[in-house]
């Protein structure tokens, strides 16, 4: 990814199909420890970014990463839709108007992201939420944009596996106790398969 407007919508559209592709895998994961809806909610709040996009894309990154905020805060109901919501206005919020990302300004952006979640949901590592993936991915490193996305994914997926034994602090699959532990959280498995996306669209 050149990392212009351009290329981060298409990021994004890439996103949502493999959103599309998991639904049915977080339709699963969310029916174990919530209330079987984070598969559906995705896939129709991405659905909406993507024809967002399709009628006009903005011209800078941030611009981009803003659409996507506004669509999934106002489309999104549930715990992830204004949670997801936040993340991208934050990380919208870190890399302003400039027209090309940078490898500190992604940083900064999942950096950011992960200050909004927190900042909303007063979730810590280890409640067993999309802020168990999100957080070890705010703190990888990398050379340049594709190496930096490729380490916050894998992370990201280390974090989502290191929910499956936890029980939940936050939301819904708080309510279940010790019943949640034994599965994956929904919300940081949705973050690892996003951050894999933008990883992969990086990549080239
Ligand atoms: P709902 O629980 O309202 O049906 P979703 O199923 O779409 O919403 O999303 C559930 C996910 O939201 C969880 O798997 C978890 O990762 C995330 N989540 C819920 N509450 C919080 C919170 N307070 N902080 C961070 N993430 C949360
Ligand atoms: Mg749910
Ligand atoms: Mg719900």
């Amino acid at each position: 990814m050149g990392c212009d407007a351009r290329s981060v919508a298409a990021a994004v559209v890439a996103a949502a199909g493999v959103v599309g592709e998991h639904r049915d895998e977080l339709v699963r994961l969310d029916q174990a420890i919530g209330d079987a809806d984070h598969g559906e909610n995705l896939r129709r709040g991405f659905g909406f970014v993507v024809s967002a996009l399709a009628e006009s894309t903005p011209d800078t990154p941030g611009g981009v990463l803003k659409l996507v905020a506004s669509v999934l805060i106002s489309k999104v109901g549930g715990a992830a839709g204004p949670l997801f919501g936040t993340a991208f206005l934050r990380a919208a919020g870190a890399v302003g108007a400039v027209e090309e990302l940078t490898p500190e300004l992604v940083s900064a952006a999942l950096g950011a992201a992960l200050g909004g979640v927190v900042a909303r949901g007063k979730a810590a590592v280890g409640d067993k939420t999309m802020v168990d993936a999100l957080a070890p991915a705010a703190s990888a490193r990398g050379a340049d944009i594709a190496a930096l996305l490729a380490a916050a994914a894998a992370a990201a997926d280390v974090g989502a596996s290191s929910t499956v034994p936890l029980v939940a602090r936050k939301g819904r699959a708080s309510y279940l106790g010790e019943r949640a532990i034994g599965h994956m959280d929904p919300g940081a498995r949705s973050v690892a398969l996003l951050l894999r996306s933008f990883a992969n669209s990086a990549a080239g």
